[in-house]
């Protein structure tokens, strides 16, 4: 299926592609359809904000859209960043600047009370509006200095519980990588995204099949993403 890919974040972009490709999909941004719009988070959750994202973009690129809301929730700083965690420094997408404001509030906080998870919403809207979401959820800490270079965002300061194999499956990350040290594979297995998409890849049949049931019952169905609408005889 191709799936409109609502987010302007090249990170998470880079990410959201090589998921949802590897689960067979082909994907566009919202920049390669010359979507500019960034509606505003208002909402006070991960799951209002993927929502109020997938409808936006869907609306706008009649295309099936995915969109992630994410961000890393710190047990020392009473959830923060949470949903404010790309524009916590006060700019939005200033990931060197969130990296450091995180560093200072967590100064003096020992190594045994760092816990922190990282959390993605992903919603899946169609362009009839209905619409799923679901949660992935990556447990870790985070450390005192920045450690590595892939990624984004607080990559370098978070380091997950486990790491996933090349092979399936997953083991405990004893070397205590951090999230820009691991490979992709490594990262999708565990991550709060992967597992969010996981969850997706696996209802996502049984979403369309319910929703093509509702559209039959309608007199209407799918040519491809185009939708047909044949009038009723009664
Ligand atoms: P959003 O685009 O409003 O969902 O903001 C998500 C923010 O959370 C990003 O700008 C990053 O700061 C952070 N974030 C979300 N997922 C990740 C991740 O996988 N690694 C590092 N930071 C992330």
């Amino acid at each position: 299926m191709l799936i409109c890919a609502a987010t302007g974040n090249a990170g998470k972009l880079k990410e959201i592609r090589r998921i949802l490709e590897a689960q067979g999909h082909q994907v566009k941004s919202q920049k390669e359809l010359g979507i500019t719009l960034e509606p505003e988070e208002t909402g006070a959750t991960f799951a209002e904000n993927a929502l109020i994202k997938a409808r936006a973009i869907c609306q706008a690129s009649g295309l099936p859209t995915l969109a992630d809301d994410s961000g890393l929730m710190v047990d020392a700083l009473g959830g923060e960043p949470g949903v404010y965690s790309a524009r916590y420094c006060g700019r939005h997408g200033d990931d060197e600047a969130n990296n450091d404001k995180l560093l200072e509030r967590l100064a003096g906080v020992e190594e045994g009370k760092r816990s922190a998870k990282f959390v993605s919403a992903v919603c899946f809207c169609l362009p009839e509006g209905e619409h799923i979401t679901f949660l992935g959820e990556c447990p870790g800490r985070v450390i005192f200095e920045r450690r590595g270079t892939g990624g984004f965002g607080y990559d370098p300061l978070f380091v997950p519980d486990q790491v996933g194999l090349a092979e399936g499956g997953v083991r405990p990350n004893t070397e205590g990588r951090t999230y820009a040290q691991l490979e992709a594979f490594e990262k999708d297995a565990i991550s709060h995204r992967g597992k969010a998409m996981a969850k997706l890849d696996q209802d996502l049949a049984a979403f369309l099949s319910r929703r093509q049931a509702t559209l039959f019952e309608r007199n209407e169905k799918f040519d491809g993403d185009k939708l047909i609408r044949t009038p009723r005889q009664d």
